[in-house]
C-alpha cells in the first residue's frame, strides 16, 4: 500500500515537473493566423466599441457555436467574428493580446499569418491592417523581448486577381512582410491556382510557404513545393499516405508547420493520441508545434505542447528538439537564430 502512494506521488511530481519544464520551455511559433486569436471577451468589446451587431448573444453562445465538423465550419465562423475589426487600433489590441499570451508561454519569437483580404473586402484599408499589427509586434520586441516577422496570407478561395490586387497593396509595406502564404479552404483550391502570383511574390523578394496536407491530397504538398516553391509546408501531415514524401521531407529537412490541437479540433485525427507528430519527429522530419487559431482550437503554445506531450510522453530533449526544429526552420539571419539557440542551451543547462 505504502508502496503505491509512494509510486503515486512520484508519477505526480513527474507530471508536475514535466507540465513546468514545458510551461517554461523556450518556443518559437511558426503558424499563427492572427485574425485566429480574437477570443470571445475581445469580438464582444470591439462589437461594442464599433457598433456591430453579432449574431450571438453571449460569450458563452460564441463559444458554444465553436464545435466544427471540418474546415469549412470553421472558416464560417472565423471570418464572421473579423467583421469586428475596423480600425487600426483594434488590430493593435488584438495582436497585443496574443503577444501577452506569448509572453506567458515563453514565446521568443513568432512569425505570425495575416489575412488581408478578410479585411480589404470588407472595405478596411490594408494600411490600417498592417500598422496595428506593426505596432504592436515593435512594443513586443521593446516590452518583452519577442521577436517577430508577418507573412501575408492569400485566402485560397477568392479568385488569382484578387491575390495579385493584394500582392500590388503589400508592395509599399514590403519592408514589414517577410513573406507569403496560402490559406483558407484547401479541398477544391489546389496551389496551381495560384503558382503565377506566387512567382510575382517570390521575384519581389518574399519568401514562400501555404497550407497543404491538412485536408486537401499529398499532391497539394508536391505541388506546393514544385510550383509555389515554398520554403515550409504549413500542416502537410497527410505526407503520411505517401513514404517517399516522407523520406524525401525528412532529407531535404523541409519544415512542417504542425497545429496539434486544430487538428483534433477540425478531426484531421479524431485523437491527440493518433496524431502522427511524434512520429515524424523521430522519422528526423523538420515538424514544429503551433497553435494555427488559438480562440478557436482551445489553446496558445504551452496547451498545444501539453496536450502532445500528454499522449505522447515525450523526453525533454525532443520537446526542446521542437524548438530547434522551428529555429531551423525561422525566416530570420544566421545571427538571430544562433541567440535563439543559446537561450534554449541556457534553459536545458540550467
Ligand atoms: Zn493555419
Amino acid at each position: 500500500m505504502t508502496e503505491i502512494l509512494q509510486e503515486k506521488s512520484v508519477c505526480l511530481q513527474d507530471k508536475e515537473t514535466s507540465v513546468n519544464f514545458i510551461q517554461q520551455l523556450p518556443k518559437v511559433e511558426l503558424h499563427l493566423h492572427i485574425e485566429g486569436t480574437l477570443e470571445p471577451e475581445m469580438m464582444f468589446a470591439l462589437a461594442e466599441r464599433n457598433g456591430v451587431t453579432l449574431p450571438y448573444n453571449s460569450e458563452e453562445e460564441v463559444r458554444a457555436a465553436y464545435q466544427f465538423s471540418n474546415l469549412q465550419s470553421f472558416l464560417d465562423i472565423y471570418y464572421q467574428g473579423a467583421n469586428v475589426l475596423l480600425h487600426e487600433q483594434d488590430f493593435y489590441d488584438l495582436t497585443w493580446a496574443y503577444l501577452e499570451r506569448c509572453h506567458q508561454d515563453n514565446v521568443i519569437h513568432t512569425e505570425i499569418f495575416f489575412d488581408p483580404q478578410t479585411h480589404t473586402e470588407r472595405g478596411v484599408p490594408f494600411e490600417v491592417v498592417i500598422n496595428g499589427i506593426v505596432r504592436a509586434l515593435d512594443d513586443a520586441k521593446d516590452k518583452f523581448g519577442i521577436s517577430s516577422g508577418i507573412i501575408m496570407c492569400f485566402l485560397r478561395h477568392l479568385d488569382e486577381a484578387s491575390a495579385f490586387e493584394t500582392l500590388d497593396q503589400a508592395l509599399p509595406f514590403k519592408h514589414h512582410i517577410v513573406g507569403v502564404g496560402l490559406d483558407s479552404s484547401e479541398l477544391g483550391h489546389p496551389p496551381e491556382k495560384f503558382r503565377r502570383v506566387f512567382e510575382k511574390a517570390r521575384q519581389e523578394g518574399f519568401i514562400a510557404v501555404a497550407h497543404a496536407g491538412e485536408e486537401g491530397p499529398v499532391s497539394n504538398i508536391y505541388d506546393s513545393l514544385e510550383l509555389l516553391k515554398v520554403s515550409r509546408i504549413d500542416h502537410g501531415v497527410r505526407c503520411v499516405d505517401d513514404e517517399e514524401l516522407v523520406t524525401s521531407l525528412a532529407q531535404s529537412r523541409m519544415p512542417l508547420t504542425v497545429c496539434p490541437l486544430s487538428n483534433i479540433k477540425l478531426k484531421v485525427f479524431d485523437k491527440m493520441a493518433q496524431h502522427n507528430i511524434v512520429d515524424l519527429l523521430r522519422k528526423g522530419l523538420c515538424v514544429t508545434i503551433n497553435s494555427d487559431d488559438p480562440a478557436y482550437f482551445g489553446g496558445y503554445m504551452t496547451d498545444n505542447f501539453l496536450a502532445v506531450d500528454h499522449c505522447h510522453h515525450l523526453s525533454r530533449e525532443e520537446l526542446a528538439q521542437f524548438t530547434l526544429n522551428a529555429i531551423e526552420a525561422s525566416f530570420i539571419s544566421e545571427e538571430q537564430k544562433q541567440q535563439l539557440v543559446d537561450r534554449l542551451d541556457a534553459y536545458m543547462a540550467g
